[in-house]
């Protein structure tokens, strides 16, 4: 077997914005014997996974589950809706919403990318200056980035939406929510967004391995006529089974044991309580980060992210040399700079299964690791989380999460 920790003791602190640690109780209903996937069990096990993600989407349209990473789902959404030579409006929140704007170019697609300067999310009144110009209606659609993972920056979507209301352009909103969904409130439905992509590595805390469509009537509908080339990605094939419980190739049966588990988990929590605790751990989050000295990425804290916080290193320190230093002597991986913070930020993950002393571990290491590597700071930044944490604790409801191990053996 390939080793998987170099440490022979103790537990891996993955804590890179994605994928995130799964729970025991997660992997305990993935370890279970494949079943007939066009059995009647299956069936029901297909329905409830598909009713269980509408509530999380907070859609009552359609819901669709790919066997695949997020990078699929966010091909689906495009070649289901769009047609060859389309003009598609994009925005660069960061190297996330750069990647989703290349694969619309490669698919064929125009696309106008709205600059941006990766510390800010997408700027509503630029959607409505760019959409007013464009009295033709040549934008076929929108898209954005929820949480960009890159950047720790959110995206207001219920404005973005209020954006394109605001003159009366048809375009589709499609927006990825990889990254934040099941971890910061999201509502596909109430906020008119069209398609909504998302994965499962992230703040369902599931392995990689699963992706999805969140689908308006509308969305459907631009699809009848839509003409971009798609076999694997078709919904229609999906929409045709997916009622009776069934997917119309192999589905990722394991994964989607682990799914029913991880909403029962959630909903379990309550979805108010699971948003609540990130925004708290991210306030703590910060509040070391501020105490050390250093600086977030994100510039507005209106848009700070409750998944993850990006730290900007200080000038002559590498972020890669730093995070090699905390992998090495304390056993936990934290997120890279990508692309063009590359080496310059360093991003904590703290999302998903985690909770006060996880977060106190993480910020452990950090300043341990800072203090090795040579990196100007100031001490204390685990104190100041940890007081923040004890002056908020009324707020949080006790031994929501993590508790789920010891209810389970009770
Ligand atoms: C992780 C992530 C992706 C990529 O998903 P894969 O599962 O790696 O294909 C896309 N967008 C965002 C915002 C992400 O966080």
């Amino acid at each position: 077997m390939i080793p998987l920790q170099s440490h022979p003791s103790g537990r891996h602190f993955l804590q890179i914005p994605g994928p995130s640690n799964v729970p025991d109780r997660i992997l305990r209903a993935i370890d279970n014997v494949t079943i007939d996937h066009r059995g009647p069990e299956f069936g029901e096990l297909g329905k409830a996974v598909l009713a269980g993600m509408k509530k999380i989407f907070k859609t009552e349209s359609h819901v669709v589950i790919y066997p695949a990473s997020g990078t699929g789902a966010w091909e689906a959404a495009l070649v289901n809706t769009l047609s060859p030579g389309d003009h598609v409006l994009m925005a660069e929140t960061g190297h996330f919403a750069t990647l989703w704007k290349r694969m619309a170019e490669r698919l064929g697609l125009h696309v106008q990318f709205m600059e941006g300067d990766w510390r800010h999310g997408v700027d509503p009144a630029a959607v409505t200056a760019v959409l007013r110009a464009d009295t033709g209606h040549r934008f076929k659609a929108l898209c954005v980035v929820h949480n960009e993972t890159a950047t720790g920056v959110v995206t207001d979507v219920h404005a973005v939406r209020k954006a394109i209301d605001a003159c009366g352009h048809p375009a589709l909103l499609m927006v990825d929510t990889i990254s934040s969904l099941g971890s910061v409130d999201y509502r596909h439905d109430e906020w008119g967004v069209d398609v909504t992509v998302s994965g499962s590595q992230k703040g369902l805390m599931l392995p990689p391995g699963l992706s999805f469509n969140a689908i308006s009537a509308k969305a459907l509908q631009a699809s009848e006529t839509a003409t971009l080339r798609r076999a694997y990605w078709d919904w229609h094939d999906m929409l045709a089974i997916n009622p009776r419980g069934y997917f119309p190739y192999t589905p990722a049966t394991n994964l989607l044991y682990g799914l029913h588990e991880a909403l029962e988990m959630l909903f379990e929590e309550g979805l108010d309580n699971v948003f609540a605790r990130h925004k708290r751990l991210a306030a703590a989050t910060r509040a070391a980060v501020q105490a050390w000295g250093l600086d977030i990425l994100c510039s507005d804290p209106a848009q700070y992210s409750p998944v993850l916080t990006a730290v900007v290193m200080p000038q002559g320190h590498g972020a890669d040399a730093f995070r090699a230093t905390v992998l090495q002597h304390f056993n936990m991986s934290l997120g890279q700079g990508l692309s063009k913070l590359s080496d310059r930020v360093f991003r904590i993950g703290h999302l998903g299964y985690f909770n006060e002393l996880s977060l106190c571990g993480t910020l452990a290491g950090i300043e341990m690791g800072l203090s090795l590597a040579g990196v100007p700071h100031r001490q204390g930044g685990v104190q100041a989380a940890m007081t923040m944490l004890a002056d908020t604790a009324h707020s949080s409801q006790e031994g929501q999460s993590g508790s789920d191990d010891v209810k389970r053996r009770a």
